[in-house]
């Protein structure tokens, strides 16, 4: 898997906002092709629990409140274009930047 999933290989030309190690690892960094934040796990293809889950969705919304007001964004967990490694997106609710 490795080489291949480009989540498991954040690269560092977009904006980094943070990596976590506990309580367990992830990167929140703005997306390549969205550029949005997004909260990526650790771990590839793992499906983060209920509580990973909104412990990462209330860390990219504490960053997403800065970047587009508080209610100016939503959180998305959909995956689209990588379906298999989690991850989480806050996208805003109107489209300027
Ligand atoms: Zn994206
Ligand atoms: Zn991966």
């Amino acid at each position: 898997m490795a080489g291949q999933c480009e989540l498991c290989e954040l690269s560092h030309h977009t904006r980094w906002y943070c990596v976590f190690y506990e309580p367990f690892a992830f990167t929140v960094l703005d997306c390549d092709s969205c550029d949005t934040p997004m909260a990526v796990l650790g771990v590839h293809g793992t499906v983060p629990t209920e509580a990973e889950r909104t412990f990462m969705s209330a860390v990219l919304s504490q960053i997403a409140n800065v970047r587009y007001g508080p209610g100016g964004f939503i959180i998305d967990g959909r995956m689209r274009q990588i379906p298999d490694h989690c991850h989480i997106h806050a996208r805003p609710t109107r489209l300027s930047a």
